[in-house]
């Protein structure tokens, strides 16, 4: 059984609540005024926030040593989205030790979720969740990041090495 008090004559009134709200207000203006440091707030975009380093912001395709792509074209990470924004385009490699590569891989980045199983789905270290998550475009900006995007965007510098290659490095003792 539910028991609805009967509200008081005062709350009936607009005026408490609004004064009272607006005193709160100019409260804690007067108190960020003389101490500004003890804002919990950031001056964005002069101030950035530091996520922790399991932050899953926008993706990297990872590369060899050689610079090319890392991805084996295996189909993993597309099958375990549950967003269906990864679309990957195989082809066979002209290196016999290769068996296959993406000649097209985009992420449609409205529709993912940031959810981070393709990262965990994929099993050589070819896509990774990096720090960024600033995805600034105009109205009508391309969304869908490709290879190029993915791979080698200015701020990857050349691209992000596959943790793979230190692990063979490291089995073959060099
Ligand atoms: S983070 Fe999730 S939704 Fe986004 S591409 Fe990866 S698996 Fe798909
Ligand atoms: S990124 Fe990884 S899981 Fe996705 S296709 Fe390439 S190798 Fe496979």
């Amino acid at each position: 059984m539910s028991i609805v008090k009967k509200p008081k004559a005062i709350s009936n009134w607009y005026l408490p609540g609004i004064l009272s709200g607006m005193g709160f207000t100019f409260k804690k203006l007067i108190k960020n005024l003389f101490n500004p440091k003890g804002m919990p707030t950031l001056n964005y975009p002069e101030e950035h926030y530091q996520y922790g380093p399991r932050f899953k912001g926008n993706h990297v395709l990872t590369v060899k040593k050689d610079g090319s792509l890392r991805c084996t074209a295996c189909m993993l990470c597309a099958t375990n989205c549950p967003a269906d924004c990864i679309k990957i385009v195989a082809s066979e490699h002209e290196d016999p030790t290769v068996e296959k590569y993406p000649i097209s891989y985009e992420i449609d980045m409205l529709r993912c979720v940031f959810c981070g199983y393709c990262e965990e789905a994929c099993p050589v270290d070819a896509i990774r969740m990096g720090p960024e998550w600033q995805t600034p475009a105009l109205n009508g900006g391309n969304f869908t990041y490709d290879i190029q995007h993915l791979a080698y965007r200015p701020n990857l510098k050349g691209g992000i090495q596959s943790r793979l290659d230190d692990e063979e490095r490291h089995k073959a003792g060099i």
